[in-house]
């Protein structure tokens, strides 16, 4: 079952200037920012404009869009941090690992020689 969508969730409120974030892109439908508790150098997120909680309650038409930007975004965070690979990753649902309940896709460049928890 999925949650309600919460008006007051957090990037909510960066979607509508209510709260700050480094914005690294936007378009009519989705928008990206830089996450404030990065995994690792170069931790960017993408969020759809549509109130969707999670992969499932998101359109298809969103989630093209979504996906979309997410591969610009990755484009970019390659250009700008060189990484050997990147992870892009979505968690739907609390016991995924969610903790923002507005659907986003995480992207996290990722190095060799570099340790991370996932
Ligand atoms: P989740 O676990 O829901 O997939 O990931 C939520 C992500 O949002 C986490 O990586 C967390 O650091 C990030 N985050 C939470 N609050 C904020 C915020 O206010 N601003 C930004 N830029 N990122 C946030």
């Amino acid at each position: 079952q999925i949650p309600a969508y919460d008006d007051n969730n957090i990037f909510a409120k960066i979607l509508r200037g209510e709260a700050p974030a480094h914005k690294v892109y936007e378009d009519e439908q989705t928008f990206a920012f830089m996450d404030i508790m990065p995994m690792g150098e170069g931790h960017t997120l993408v969020i759809p404009r549509e109130p969707a909680v999670t992969m499932f309650d998101l359109s298809a038409e969103g989630a093209a869009a979504l996906i979309q930007t997410t591969q610009k975004v990755a484009h970019a965070v390659r250009a700008a941090f060189e990484p050997e690979g990147v992870v892009c990753a979505q968690f739907s649902g609390a016991p995924a690992g969610q903790t923002v309940f507005h659907i986003h896709f995480h992207i996290i460049p990722r190095w060799q020689n570099v340790e991370m928890n996932l």
